[in-house]
């Protein structure tokens, strides 16, 4: 495709005219091949970001973007293919359970995950933050390990997807991140590219997501949906509240634990809320049950067993993980150098626990990137959160901040304080799963 060529076709979408599939799959063939230039790919995506894909226009481009590498190759098995994506958000660690459960009740689960950036946390970091565990693996491995073990949890490798990196990083300086469509091929395109049975997606909504409202979180939610469907993976939503944190505790490292605390049946509430909620709807899909109650209580009898939290050791020794230091890091209460309690000034119900502040304080302390090439401090982060509709006691703790020293835990707390609201009455508190969108 000539520069020429190019213009005209980000002219007719300038326009708001219609681009063909074919036209679609020449741009993103010749972009990923280093044959059109940033800025008129950038000229193009502001258009898009601005005139909007229809459906025919974005099932292309996601299909084109699932093309420009290599697609997972699993052998034929009678175990479906599944896998869970989430838009992110503080606290956010469900991967990290789900993963093994998935695979005891008998699915195979190619989790390919991604990295935190800004405030919200990445799997891949969280993970990192295991002794010896390896995130980057082939793609042969990868097929290899979900045969063998029946899931992985790892990073995209530099052949899968191509054209969404060198697309995401363009949007990410041109200001065209926040569009439903390229969203919705961005992610699906990824997904797409693990060859799944079913996909189960979990829209974010509130003051630390990445749609803010829920109106927004369903209108993203719809389109992946539909198009996860139409690409002929069996695909699900639901939307879930990002206000709160999820759990008890955030960063990197206390997040892997309060993981573990989930497989032993010791995790919070909210939780295992989403995580059984999130292996229900595979279930469902997938034929392996009728309805969501019978769903749930087998993927709560599974998690009961014992059996994921051996798989979950399993999937750590595959990745090369040393099982030893581990279990010693698990034993200790902090691997930061300071711990300071954030105490109430009176007593009350907690009828706010700002997930934006916290994941920002986080983020300062170290525990996420302000750039991509920023490094992690996996150490530092947030636990025992008292969460909204619990009570307090005058001088009761709201939380822990795990620190580098003493000097950043005084900022921190500071900070903290903001993140919590302590009323006389008690507040009524929204359910975490509003609305399933199939
Ligand atoms: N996550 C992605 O992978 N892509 C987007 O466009 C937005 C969030």
């Amino acid at each position: 495709m000539g520069t020429v060529n190019f213009l005209s076709l980000i002219e007719s979408k300038r326009e708001g005219h219609t681009l063909a599939p074919e036209q679609i799959q020449e741009i993103i063939r010749e972009f990923t091949a280093g044959k059109i230039p940033d800025y008129q790919m950038a000229a193009m995506l502001m258009a898009i970001y601005f005139r909007g894909l229809n459906t025919a226009e974005t099932t292309a481009l996601t299909l084109a973007m699932r093309d420009s590498g290599d697609v997972l190759k699993f052998p034929k098995d009678p175990r479906s293919l599944v896998d869970k994506h989430s838009t992110g958000g503080i606290g956010d660690k469900v991967s990290l359970p789900l993963a093994p459960l998935l695979a005891c009740l008998g699915f195979r689960v190619p989790m390919i995950s991604g990295r935190g950036l800004g405030i919200t946390g990445g799997t891949l970091d969280k993970l990192d933050s295991i002794p010896g565990f390896q995130t980057l693996l082939p793609a042969r491995q990868i097929v290899a390990q979900v045969q063998k073990v029946g899931c992985v949890i790892c990073g995209q490798t530099d052949k899968m997807v191509p054209a969404d990196k060198k697309i995401y990083a363009l949007r990410d300086a041109s200001g065209t991140v926040p569009s439903i469509s390229l969203i919705t091929a961005s992610i699906l395109s990824k997904k797409l590219a693990e060859s799944l049975d079913a996909l189960i997606l979990d829209v974010k909504f509130g003051c630390a997501a990445f749609m803010q409202t829920k109106a927004d979180a369903r209108r993203l939610a719809k389109a992946m949906v539909a198009l996860g469907n139409k690409c002929g993976t069996n695909t699900r939503s639901i939307l879930t509240d990002m206000n709160t944190p999820l759990g008890r505790a955030a960063g990197n490292w206390l997040e892997v634990k309060e993981s573990v605390e989930c497989l032993e049946g010791k995790g919070p509430a909210d939780l295992l809320e989403v995580v059984l909620d999130s292996a229900a709807h595979l279930l469902i899909q997938t034929g392996k049950a009728k309805s969501i109650a019978a769903a749930r209580k087998l993927a709560e009898d599974c998690l009961n067993s014992g059996a994921p939290r051996r798989k979950w050791d399993e999937m750590l020794v595959a990745q090369g993980a040393d099982l030893d230091a581990f279990t010693r890091k698990l034993a200790l209460d902090s691997t930061a150098p300071a711990v300071i309690e954030l105490k109430s000034e009176k007593s009350g119900w907690v009828s706010k626990c700002d997930a934006r502040v916290i994941g920002e304080v986080i983020r300062d302390l170290g525990g996420g990137r302000l750039t991509k090439d920023s490094a992690i401090n996996y150490d530092v982060g947030v636990d025992q959160i008292a969460k909204p509709g619990e009570r307090v006691e005058k001088s009761g703790m709201l939380c822990r901040v795990h620190t580098a020293n003493t000097a950043q835990a005084g900022v921190a707390t500071a900070c903290l304080k903001t993140a919590f609201e302590v009323s006389t009455r008690r507040p009524v508190v929204a359910s975490l799963v509003h609305e399933l969108i199939q």
